[in-house]
């Protein structure tokens, strides 16, 4: 293990043993009181290590500036962006374990626990040969997404405030909350935040850079049944259940994400409820392509107009509402940003691992609020549960790449 960065792994220890749960049920903004006090120490910390311009915007995002080297100011100013809070799993008391040089195939016990991490499992763990593995103690998941980003953007811009020598342009950054509950970063403020482009540090294993996401919409159908003695139905009744299952059986039956990989769209039934005298269901739309993303969104409409007219009535109500769209739409006018962290990574004997992502980042909503912002690897693994861990060699890694992309864009 080198020493260059001898406060990363202290400083992602501490920030781990942190909860700062969001919640998904909270009305307010940030969604839980544990986000703000976690977010109000960081913005100390920043000043600490000797940064200016702290802010807490109203969104609850801490931003921070790193001035450029003299001469440099004319740079493109960089943003690096990471969120704190962390997925829906037990995060109370999250004790990290450290499993130092890792022979790559053992398993390892987590805690006192039945659970363990096991290679045969998670293939992934052979990859960590000699490495520094922290992970749970099998009660709560770990917190490396995204307190691992943190860490590693706070420390690369410790190492250039220690050492100036480096010469480098203008960098901005931005730690946020309520990522996990999709909602974080709705009004990113990218005047404010200044940068001309910038980076979520929020991927997995080491090499991940991402640019495409899906495109995302919720859909919610309710329907009006008209329920009768079941003796004397006949004719009269409409089971709202009954429309309900006959609704669903009209869409394709592999567009559904166990169907489904790489770069195919899906709609995924999340929920239903219902009695013969009402019921609803609630669908996710997925695609990265936006016309196939639009088409299965009219499908949805034209299945219900179908069925209001043949019942002469409108039973069915269907509310549909876009969550966020593919940020490849905006990155494929301008690939600077997804080149140079490719750059940065091949500098580094890093190989880019670039794949459309499943899902979506604050990325996604941010660069359509206008700040291209693909995602860079953060180094976890197996996130949002007690099988999380993460490589300290790879955070470093992660750490390099940040510093090598901001040496390289001058
Ligand atoms: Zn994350």
């Amino acid at each position: 293990m080198t020493n260059k960065y001898s406060a990363l792994s202290e400083r992602f220890l501490n920030y781990v043993r942190v909860d700062t749960r969001s919640d998904e049920d909270a009305t307010k903004r940030p969604s839980s009181d544990k986000e703000v006090a976690f977010l109000r120490k960081l913005a100390q910390e920043l000043a600490t290590i000797g940064l200016s311009d702290i802010q807490t915007m109203s969104d609850g995002y801490v931003f921070a500036k790193l001035p450029a080297s003299p001469g440099l100011e004319n740079v493109p100013n960089i943003g690096f962006i990471a969120h704190v809070d962390t997925a829906d799993f037990n995060s109370e008391n999250i004790q990290p374990q450290i499993v130092e040089n890792y022979d790559g195939k053992s398993i390892i016990p987590l805690g006192t626990t039945a659970y363990q991490l096991d290679p045969a499992v998670f293939p992934s763990l052979n990859k960590y040969q000699g490495h520094t593995l922290i992970t749970t103690d099998g009660t709560t998941l770990l917190g490396a997404d995204d307190k691992a980003g943190v860490a590693e953007i706070i420390t690369a811009i410790e190492y250039l405030i220690n050492h100036p020598d480096i010469q480098h342009g203008p960098v901005s950054l931005a730690f946020g909350p309520d990522e996990e509950i999709g909602t974080g970063a709705d009004h990113f403020d990218t005047k404010a935040f200044g940068a001309d482009f910038a980076y979520t540090v929020d991927g997995g294993p080491l090499g991940e850079l991402e640019w495409e996401t899906f495109n995302a919409a919720s859909a919610k159908l309710h329907i009006q049944g008209q329920n009768v003695h079941p003796g004397t139905a006949k004719g009269a009744m409409i089971n709202a259940n009954q429309v309900a299952m006959d609704f669903h059986a009209q869409l394709p039956v592999h567009d559904r994400p166990e169907e489904t990989s790489g770069r195919e769209g899906f709609w995924h039934l999340i929920e239903m409820s219902g009695t013969p005298d009402e019921a609803n269901l609630t669908y996710i739309i997925r695609d990265h392509d936006r016309q196939k993303f639009e088409s299965r969104k009219d499908q949805l409409i034209a299945i219900a107009d179908q069925f209001n007219a043949k019942f002469g009535q409108d039973r069915l109500t269907l509310t549909i509402q876009d969550q966020y769209y593919n940020m490849g739409d905006i990155l494929k006018e301008n690939m600077a940003p997804v080149e140079l962290a490719e750059q940065a990574m091949q500098a580094l004997s890093i190989k880019p691992i670039i794949e459309p992502i499943r899902g979506g980042t604050d990325g996604s909503k941010i660069s359509f609020l206008g700040l291209p912002t693909p995602n860079l690897f953060a180094g976890g693994e197996n996130m949002h549960g007690r099988f999380e861990y993460v490589s300290l060699e790879v955070m470093e890694a992660a750490t390099d790449v940040i510093l090598k992309i901001i040496e390289l864009a001058r």
